[in-house]
């Protein structure tokens, strides 16, 4: 298993991006399970739908997380090592001590654009993934305008627009209007970073996480001045902004 004999060299490319050690808190563990399901079909131990290669569920909270993934080794059709750095990236970032306000911020999307936004753009970032000597399994590694757009709509199937709607006052309002297309929280995430610096988008989505509370609402006022004091502008003006750069996701 490839990533296997990377994954040191994984777990310290997100350590540049992150202040914290989640390994050295008291009582913290990470488990990451690596399943093969020879016999394939859904009688196997670990059984997979017929049509799913590889499942990763990430559970836990702070000073508490579990990673576990199921990976159907010998059908995988990819390379696998941006999903396991993806997982390392929210192992990193769910074992930072916050109060989780990017819920009741950002609504129902929040977790979709803050914590998967930001794994997503650093297993795709972080890491120089050294060419595949063990197999031909195809590496999927989009960074630019392009081939993040092409992502997108790959994630997407093709078959729909990637957004059913454009009138967005909130990163979160993505979650919906894209049914969950991880392509497309990676584009709203790539695109601040270009336009903010990943240590400014990084500090505004620590500072939210931090200074709300899950349960409390916020005046959508108070949501503008804080964009504007990381962004220099409203949310609802810096989405209008991804949407022209990406040309609409047409
Ligand atoms: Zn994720």
């Amino acid at each position: 298993m490839i990533a296997y004999e990377e994954i040191a060299g994984m777990l310290k490319a997100v350590e540049k991006h992150r202040d914290n050690k989640p390994y050295l808190l008291k009582g913290n563990s990470f488990s990451l399970y690596f399943f093969t399901n020879e016999n394939g079909g859904r009688n196997a131990e670990y059984p997979f739908p017929n049509d799913v290669q590889a499942y990763t569920s990430t559970n836990g909270y702070y000073g508490n997380m579990k990673t576990e993934m199921l990976l159907n080794a010998d059908k995988n059709p990819y390379d696998f090592r941006p999903t396991l750095q993806h997982e390392l990236v929210h192992y990193y970032d769910q074992n930072a001590k916050t109060n989780d306000g990017y819920s009741s911020y950002w609504g129902v999307g929040g977790a979709f654009f803050s914590r998967e936004g930001a794994a997503e753009y650093g297993c795709y970032n972080y890491y120089q993934y050294p060419k595949n000597t063990k197999n031909d399994l195809p590496l999927t590694w989009p960074k630019d305008k392009k081939s993040i757009l092409e992502y997108a709509k790959q994630q997407g199937g093709y078959r729909t627009p990637l957004l059913s709607q454009t009138d967005f006052r909130s990163f979160g309002d993505i979650y919906n209007a894209s049914n969950n297309n991880y392509g497309m929280t990676y584009s709203l995430y790539w695109y601040l970073v270009q336009e903010y610096g990943e240590a400014k988008i990084q500090e505004y989505i620590t500072y939210v996480n931090n200074k709300y509370e899950p349960n409390q609402s916020i005046p959508q006022e108070e949501k503008d001045s804080v964009a504007m004091k990381f962004l220099g502008k409203k949310e609802e003006q810096v989405l209008k902004e991804w949407l022209t750069y990406f040309n609409n996701f047409k």
